[in-house]
């Protein structure tokens, strides 16, 4: 586990400012959510955080270290998609294990970490099975599978539920929480849906046009609205 702490953080893309000036303490084995309409800024911070894209200014530390010019590899995070993200013509089993090969992990330890996350995931039936062969929610298991054998310090999710019909995906709420108290991994989880973001979060960071409206417990956040923007994004329904 680590703490991620984001300091200042500015992104340009070509002349435009897309943040600007984004400060968030996220602490160890915390669930921090970020939440705010389409095109605020998002999943451009959590690439930031991944190393998928880089700092315009400011500072991202990972575990207290300074991470800006760190490729992704070496972050020691994992990201879950909206999309999933799987490889079609592997099986589930194979989805999982193939960062690890990559990773030139020993097979018989891989075997043995893809055997845990088919455990915590419930995925155990489902190994030899291609995505085709998945529904929408076990899909996203598998997506959740292939970051969980990977051990990682932190783990990064844009939006993973919003591909999923409204019943599965409060279903997954609670799956993917259950799974952050087994684990109690640091998570940055992005979403736009303030019911989301309030049910889930221990720490909500709500946003708007590249810019941090408030931080905050959901009690906090719903007790004492920093502005009237927080007031009517967090009251209004998704
Ligand atoms: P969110 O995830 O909150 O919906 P994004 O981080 O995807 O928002 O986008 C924030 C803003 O940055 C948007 O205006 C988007 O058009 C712009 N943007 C994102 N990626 C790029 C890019 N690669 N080049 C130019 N503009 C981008
Ligand atoms: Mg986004």
């Amino acid at each position: 586990m680590a703490n991620v702490s984001i300091a200042s953080v500015k992104k340009r893309f070509g002349g435009v400012g897309v943040l600007h000036g984004v400060g968030i303490e996220i602490p160890d084995g915390s669930f921090t959510v970020l939440v705010g309409p389409s095109g605020c800024g998002k999943s451009t911070l959590l690439r930031m955080i991944a190393g998928l894209e880089s700092i315009s200014e400011g500072d991202i530390l990972i575990g207290g270290k300074v991470v800006n010019q760190m490729p992704p590899k070496e972050r020691d995070i994992a990201m879950v998609f909206q999309n999933y993200a799987l490889y079609p013509h592997m099986t589930v089993r194979q989805n999982m294990a193939f960062s690890l090969s990559l990773a030139k992990v020993d097979p018989k330890v891989a075997e043995a970490k893809v055997a845990r996350a088919a455990e915590i995931l419930a995925l155990g039936a489902l190994l030899d099975r291609y995505p085709r062969q998945l529904s929408g929610g076990q899909r996203q298991r598998v997506a959740m599978g292939r970051a969980i054998v990977r051990d990682p310090q932190v783990f990064l999710f844009d939006e993973p539920l919003s591909n999923l019909d409204a019943k599965l995906r409060v279903a997954m709420r609670s799956e993917i929480k259950e799974l952050h108290q087994r684990l109690k991994t640091t998570s940055i989880y992005v979403t736009h849906d303030q019911i989301e973001a309030m049910t889930m979060g221990d720490q909500i960071v709500v946003m708007r046009d590249g810019r941090i409206e408030q931080t905050g417990s959901p009690l906090d956040l719903y007790d004492h609205p920093a502005n009237q923007f927080v007031a009517g994004f967090i009251g209004s329904p998704a």
